[in-house]
């Protein structure tokens, strides 16, 4: 009886908090599906809904508006992309499809069917946004603001911590919405700069998003009931897309993983067949990722700081993902992918801000510093794949490094076997590992076993029918496939053979500078002018482009 009494007293609050959420982010049934600029007549209705209900819920501090009061016209205005200017001159994303769209615009549903029947839990910790930014487009920073206020439960936003990481306008300040603190930051690079957020923070959970997001339905809940549960998990929702030219919003694959390959740069591996189909039965849960992408997720704040936070001495942009990523999984914790949360992103294919010494040199020496702390002597992977990286100076790692044996973390050795067997590692009988390139495209089995040809594909960079080692003994290897050259004369095919020991047919070697592969027993050149029509051939060695072959790692200087 008690029981009972205890489960309907349950549900009434429940209830009551149902309904003072509903008047409170100001969501009327029929936005739902709207996702596209709301016109003013409709919109001035939903606030006047709002304005009612919510003045009970929270009094405003002095100087403080609520989103819904907020001038967005006014505050955009001052900004706009004038006739005649370059509208992805100062973001590097189309900046008037930006302006245009209202800063609560609705966006479309992306999650799995399953999880909107879900029930999360209220009771979950509060948490601090943290926002950093340099030179935001007013639109996208204002639009990422509200969407968090719009879309998350109001008791799980503690507050938007927004660090203004030294933008040539300091005039992004009039955001006076309500919840949201300034930090401004006098030093540059995203990473000292989350750091000043994170330190500001009050909440025990620290969220970090980018300045130009917009978040989904019901996206925090599910991150943070994780991190409530496991305060060493450190999760990321499914990462949408916002078109960078239309701003459209797009869900993106719920198959993916994060991952790299030894030039250490972040890459989206497909989920295996084995993979996706486990997931099939329960496609609502955490996704374990060996890499976050980096800019948006959730971690505890205690062990945000247990774990060294960031390198503050990187720089500027990238790297701090991979680094971030080792040192979770390598000392003790996990990263996750939660289906049920997405965020949309503007990914947009260059940066809209300079790089001191260029964007290449700060990349390699923030890439360099997570590979001397955390990868042991798999980093020597990384300078064969980036031999231009070994000249760029990475500083002093040495409280790194302390910090590193302080914790007790794993080798990489480690992380490699239990977190990301996925990867290739070449093995000590490699000269030369990868993908054979020549230009876009990349030598492939074409899915052919024993007796079948090869052919060219355009390069993936996801391994699979495209990974190749030349090794000490001379052969071109594709697991236990070795190329072949059946015939000795210029014009015939190659073929996959079981590899055998001592099989002059089998061996190859790496000319001038490492560019073409050339048959031992022939003096004959690996050729790909015929690999439309018939495969891939041997011919008289040539300066032709054809036979122009790059391995993604040599081993061999
Ligand atoms: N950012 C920053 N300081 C910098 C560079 C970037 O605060 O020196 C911010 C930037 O405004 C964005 C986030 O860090 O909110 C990630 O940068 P960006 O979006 O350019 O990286 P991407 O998403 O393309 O990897
Ligand atoms: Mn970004």
């Amino acid at each position: 009886m008690r029981r009972k009494s205890r489960i309907l007293l349950c549900f009434a609050v429940l209830w009551v908090l149902g309904i003072a959420y509903y008047f409170y982010s100001g969501t009327t049934l029929s936005r739902k599906d709207d996702w596209n600029a709301i016109d003013s007549s409709n919109q001035a209705q939903v606030h006047s809904n709002a304005d009612d209900k919510t003045h009970s819920l929270e009094t405003l501090p002095p100087g403080k508006v609520r989103w819904q009061d907020f001038d967005q016209d006014l505050y955009v205005g001052a900004t706009v992309v004038r006739p005649g200017q370059d509208p992805y001159a100062r973001n590097k994303f189309n900046q008037v499809e930006c302006d245009k769209l209202r800063m609560d615009r609705g966006v479309p549903d992306t999650r799995h069917d399953h999880c909107r029947h879900k029930q999360w839990k209220t009771e979950l910790p509060a948490s601090s946004v943290v926002i950093t930014f340099h030179n935001e487009a007013r639109s996208a920073l204002l639009r990422t603001v509200v969407s968090v206020l719009k879309k998350s439960p109001p008791h799980l936003v503690k507050e938007i911590i927004l660090v203004d990481d030294y933008s040539d306008n300091r005039e992004f300040l009039p955001l006076c919405i309500c919840r949201l603190h300034h930090v401004v930051d006098t030093s540059t690079g995203l990473m000292r700069s989350r750091v000043r957020g994170a330190d500001a923070a009050t909440a025990n959970v620290l969220t970090f998003l980018d300045s130009h997001c917009e978040c989904n339905e019901h996206w925090l809940e599910p991150l943070l009931e994780r991190v409530a549960e496991d305060k060493t998990r450190v999760v990321s929702p499914i990462i949408d897309v916002i078109n960078m030219d239309n701003f459209q919003y797009v869900g993106a694959s719920a198959d993916l993983k994060g991952g790299f390959d030894w030039n250490l740069v972040f890459k989206w591996d497909y989920m295996t067949l084995e993979q996706r189909r486990a997931r099939q039965g329960n496609p609502t849960a955490p996704i374990k990722t060996p890499m976050i992408a980096g800019g948006l997720f959730v971690m505890d704040k205690d062990y945000f700081e247990l774990l060294g936070k960031y390198d503050m001495m990187m720089d500027v942009w990238g790297g701090e993902n991979l680094e971030i990523s080792f040192r979770v999984w390598q000392c003790g914790g996990s990263l996750e992918i939660i289906p049920c949360s997405r965020v949309g992103h503007v990914f947009r294919k260059q940066h809209p801000y300079t790089f001191p010494g260029g964007s290449g040199t700060v990349f390699a020496r923030n890439t360099r510093r997570a590979a001397e702390v955390w990868m042991d002597e798999f980093k020597n992977f990384y300078y064969a794949a980036v031999p231009s990286a070994r000249n760029v100076p990475y500083g002093n790692i040495q409280s790194r490094m302390e910090m590193k044996k302080r914790l007790g973390c794993q080798p990489f050795k480690w992380y490699l076997e239990n977190v990301y067997p996925e990867l290739r590692v070449p093995d000590h009988q490699d000269i030369a590992f990868g993908a054979l390139q020549q230009g876009g495209n990349c030598l492939d089995t074409l899915g052919h076993f024993a007796d079948g040809v090869v052919g060219v594909y355009e390069c993936h960079n996801a391994g699979g029918n495209q990974e190749w080692a030349l090794t000490k003994d001379k052969s071109v290897k594709h697991m236990d496939l070795c190329l072949t050259v059946v015939d000795r004369t210029a014009g015939s095919q190659i073929k996959l053979q079981g590899c055998r020991e001592n099989d002059s047919r089998q061996k190859w070697e790496q000319i001038e500078s490492n560019s073409k592969l050339r048959h031992v027993g022939s003096n004959l050149c690996l050729d790909s002018h015929s690999a439309r029509t018939g495969g891939l051939t041997v011919e008289v060695c040539s300066p032709n482009l054809n036979q122009q072959w790059k391995f993604t790692l040599n081993l061999q200087l």
